[in-house]
């Protein structure tokens, strides 16, 4: 009831959960990253499995690689659901990625409440458990996570379908930053709705440019035949944004 963790976020959405957003009159946008992908990795190797399940493939020029997007509601200042006294306006509807907070919604990110918004008698004695020797507890919680898992996994080729539908097809190079594609709401509402009447169908690979702010990296990924989208026209873009880390 604080209301920290509802201020100025960049919260990831199941596709279900942005149909629901954009009813009630939130705006969401697209971050995409890429990653080459020239060879499957091996079966044992857990992180780059997780990558893959919430990934698509697709293609820059030669280069095969996965493509990572999420769906995020973004404000900045207070959530539009955020009543005056802190308290959720969507409760019991509000996105899985908000039952999960102060845990992480990615499975191999470890939760350091000193890195969290909660103020430190969230984590006193006389409150739940909710961490144990590191390892989340709060069954409700590892639930929601769950959820949020395996909705992402599910989402990931229907995501491809949404890109395919609104012709998004710039991405960063994973780890580098983000492309933020801004969509009106009018057309990502549309845009959910026809992929969700031809649910079940697929979409070829699509090529994909990377955007860079680094020389380097802009060298090495037109020398391994990636194609590359100019940053300068990125930046000045109105729909969309190069967010470097
Ligand atoms: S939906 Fe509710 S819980 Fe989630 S950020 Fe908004 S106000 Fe907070």
């Amino acid at each position: 009831m604080c209301g920290k963790c509802c201020h100025g976020l960049r919260l990831p959405l199941s596709l279900s959960e942005a149909g629901e957003w954009l009813r009630r009159g939130g705006d969401v946008q697209l971050f995409c990253e890429a990653i080459p992908w020239p060879v499957e990795p091996e079966e044992s190797n857990l992180q780059a499995r997780h990558k893959r399940r919430r990934s698509f493939a697709a293609l820059s020029g030669d280069l095969p690689i996965r493509v990572v997007v999420s769906v995020v509601a973004s404000f900045d200042g207070p959530c539009p659901n955020l009543l005056p006294d802190m308290r959720c306006g969507a409760y019991e509807a509000r996105p899985l990625a908000c039952r999960i907070y102060p845990a992480e919604v990615n499975p191999f990110i470890e939760l350091v409440p000193a890195s969290k918004s909660c103020p430190s008698e969230a984590w006193a004695a006389d409150q739940p458990t909710f961490l144990q020797g590191g390892r989340l507890v709060n069954s409700a919680t590892v639930i929601a996570a769950e959820r949020f898992r395996l909705n992402d996994y599910h989402d990931a080729g229907i995501r491809a379908r949404l890109c395919d539908e609104l012709g998004i097809g710039v991405a960063s190079l994973a780890n580098e930053g983000f492309v933020i594609h801004s969509i009106e709401r009018d057309v990502m509402t549309d845009a959910l709705a026809r992929i969700d009447r031809d649910a079940g169908a697929g979409v070829e690979p699509a090529n994909w440019q990377f955007v860079t702010n680094n020389t380097s990296t802009r060298d090495t990924l037109l020398e391994i035949g990636a194609h590359v989208y100019a940053h300068e026209t990125a930046s000045s873009s109105r729909t969309m944004q190069y967010l470097a880390f």
